[in-house]
């Protein structure tokens, strides 16, 4: 049992603020509580001496002891009233009255005093500004909303209270039962992250779904949500969001890594299946279900028309699933059952004059194959097919085989009966073969999720004294950005730069040449000077008795770019081997909710035009850094793509975690691109640095 099983499931409810006047918020919820509840409800009102019926109380010590309290009262007084329900020792309770952060100061004022009576007395508080919580199990309908759940397995939370009434009127109208509902409403307490913790914890939920505008402490939402999904499916509706609280940026990450980006990063690395619409997060909800994952990916179709089979393979090539390849055996068999003209390779043609019983046969035969891990059935109305008759034997098939199946009975109303059917079997029926394919691809995608291994962040031995030095020489400066001048920030953290210094004059950028093996790299350094390569501040291949002028050189290019730039000096490199390396960037910015992410992808002077990168939210473990390099699609390139040599992808994947560390020890860090990082055969190296510091968190 989780934490909050009394909130859910209480068995006395108090509505404080409880009113019969017509219309009010008050008569609402008390209507709905009476309507269903198997337990007790009190009336909470010094004005009245009954309400509908009930005898009604003064206040929540004068009453009968309950164990929720619903919280319904003028603004103004919400917080006495909680704190009395505190005093009597009520642990759980629902605020449902409006007037608080989302309404200003004087509304934020007014959450920070309910939260600290929350604190004070350790109470569960849902909202304020939340339309309520249910709970089919003992009838609870704690909410002013126009429909009460159907009893399911299902649970659901939301921050907007309006899209909990439309999703209840549909799905009732839908057979799409609920374990919990709750309206998170402005989470003053209790957030998404609670509730997922719950319905982890409770056997009666099968399936958490939401729907959430933000999350607001996103790493502890990753670390619960990605425990939880292990065994309970979690699936959110995508909403739009807004930039607010993303700085501007000033570095090629903190131009591709916005908060969109970590959004979807975050969810992701939580296990959590992320849908783009309310149909889809139902079509994927009871998937979940009502069927087992699937073993493999490799689906068989069955279908009774040319056309719908090839729209179906259609759909399982756009899909993770493919099309499965039958065994020998497999297809002797379906050789001997199918009329000539039948098509024994997949998707099976069971043809147009195929009655049920043919589909079935077909249907056995495919799901009784090692080498299928799903079976959908594809059939138009035909003259001589019984669409109730297949759909029996659909379910009963169901019940033998431990694989998915789905179907997509083509057709209008002669499909309605059959579809009932089905559904009360558990597997749904689509007008659209591609929709079935992507429900089938939600159950594997789960799989995935579920059999995920989740390994903490390697701990690497590093000089973060030194780090720390290095990013207090922002403190003198005008601005907060440092450039190549902060190399050493790289080797305080072990990833290998080349050999190389900062110079103030010609003649010691022509000693510091002269202590490097071959050609040099020149690049002007100035905090002003965001892109180098943009005003031909960088010299690639100079020759030692070139480095003189070269200096000179870049030092007017700057000034005639910007005369009153305040320039550093000029830093003198070794050459890195661009021939066998291929330049990747790694990067790091902050998310409002999320925190650190680190971005990984295709470097180089394109990387904003290409932006063939990914994101992961910061600390990543080892495995995570791994699979940010299989994300990019110039992937291929980095592992030896058209005879090049391979990447020492092992430098890379260190490298990503070494970042991902600094990112972590250093909340100082606003944003820091190394780009590139050239990967090459030998290693990595780091050969150009940006990075912008908030002085206030040093
Ligand atoms: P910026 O990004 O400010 O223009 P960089 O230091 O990244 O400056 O240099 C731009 C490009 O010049 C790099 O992407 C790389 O192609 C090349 N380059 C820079 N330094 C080196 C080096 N040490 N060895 C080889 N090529 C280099
Ligand atoms: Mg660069």
């Amino acid at each position: 049992m989780g934490a909050l099983s009394d909130l859910f499931g209480p068995e006395r409810v108090a509505v404080v603020g409880a009113t019969d006047r017509e219309g009010s918020v008050g008569r609402a919820i008390l209507t709905n509580l009476q309507a269903d509840f198997d337990g007790d409800v009190v009336p909470i009102n010094p004005n009245r001496d009954a309400v509908l019926g009930l005898d009604c109380y003064e206040s929540v010590a004068s009453a009968p002891p309950v164990d929720l309290a619903v919280v319904v009262v003028p603004p103004g007084i919400v917080v006495d009233a909680v704190r009395e329900a505190g005093e009597q020792g009520v642990d759980d309770v629902v605020v449902i009255t409006a007037g608080f952060s989302e309404t200003g100061s004087e509304g934020a004022a007014r959450e920070r005093d309910l939260i600290e009576v929350a604190e004070e007395y350790d109470m569960n508080l849902v909202g304020p500004n939340s339309i309520g919580i249910m709970s089919t199990p003992n009838g609870l309908n704690a909410t002013f909303g126009p429909e009460n759940a159907e009893s399911g397995s299902i649970s659901f939370m939301s921050q907007s209270g309006a899209f909990i009434t439309a999703v209840l009127d549909w799905a009732n109208d839908h057979d799409l039962g609920f374990k919990d509902v709750v309206s998170l409403g402005n989470e003053a307490v209790l957030d998404e992250t609670d509730f997922i913790r719950e319905w982890g914890d409770d056997p009666d939920t099968d399936v958490i779904i939401g729907y959430l505008e933000g999350i607001d402490h996103g790493r502890e939402f990753i670390d619960t949500a990605r425990e939880v999904a292990e065994d309970t499916p979690i699936v959110l509706v995508k909403s739009g969001r807004t930039e607010a609280g993303a700085q501007a940026a000033s570095s090629h990450t903190g131009t591709i890594a916005g908060s969109e980006q970590a959004y979807e990063a975050g969810l992701d690395q939580s296990g959590v299946l992320r849908v783009d619409t309310v149909e889809e997060m139902f079509d994927y909800a009871r998937m979940l279900s009502d069927q087992p994952t699937p073993e493999r990916d490799d689906v068989a179709v069955i279908t009774n028309a040319g056309g719908p089979g090839v729209m179906t393979t259609d759909a399982i090539g756009d899909s993770r699933l493919d099309l499965a390849d039958f065994s020998d055996e497999t297809l002797e068999t379906y050789g001997e059952m199918l009329p000539d003209e039948g098509n024994i390779y997949n998707p099976v043609d069971v043809l147009g004059d195929a009655p049920a019983e043919r589909f079935r046969e077909a249907l056995d035969i495919a799901l009784e194959d090692r080498g299928v891990g799903a079976a959908v059935i594809v059939a138009a109305p035909t003259a001589v097919l019984d669409f109730e008759e297949l759909a029996d034997i659909v379910a009963e098939a169901r019940e033998e085989h431990d694989a998915p199946i789905v179907a997509a009975l083509m057709g209008g109303e002669s499909t309605e009966a059959a579809a009932k059917k089905l559904q009360d079997s558990g597997v749904p029926n689509y007008f659209d073969p591609a929709r079935a394919i992507r429900s089938v691809g939600a159950l594997s995608e789960y799989r995935d999720i579920s059999e995920r291994a989740h390994e903490p962040p390697r701990e690497f031995d590093v000089d973060r004294e030194r780090a720390r030095e290095i990013l207090e020489r922002v403190e003198g400066r005008n601005d907060n950005s440092l450039g190549v001048e902060a190399m050493e920030l790289l080797d305080a953290y072990g990833v290998p730069t080349p050999e190389g210094a900062v110079v103030d004059s010609p003649d010691e950028a022509e000693s510091v040449a002269e202590g490097i093996e071959g050609d040099v790299v020149m690049k002007i350094v100035s905090p002003d000077i965001l892109h180098k390569s943009d005003i031909g501040g960088v010299k690639v291949g100079v020759e030692t008795d070139d480095v003189y002028d070269a200096y000179e050189d870049l030092i007017t290019r700057a000034r005639n770019y910007q005369p009153d730039a305040s320039i550093i000096g000029v830093q003198v490199q070794e050459m890195a081997d661009l021939d066998e390396g291929t330049e990747t960037i790694v990067g790091l910015n902050r998310d409002p909710q999320f925190g650190p992410m680190v971005l990984f992808g295709l470097g180089g002077i394109f990387v904003e035009v290409l932006e063939d990168t990914t994101v992961k939210i910061a600390p990543i473990s080892e495995p995570e850094a791994r699979e940010m390099i299989d994300d990019i699609q110039a992937a291929p390139l980095l592992r030896g793509a058209r005879g090049r040599t391979p990447a020492d992808l092992d430098s890379v994947v260190e490298t990503l975690q070494r970042l991902s560390q600094l990112a972590t020890d250093f909340p100082a860090i606003l944003e820091l691109d190394v780009n590139p990082l050239v990967a090459g055969p030998d290693g990595v190296q780091a050969i150009d640095l940006r990075l912008t510091v908030d002085k206030d968190e040093l």
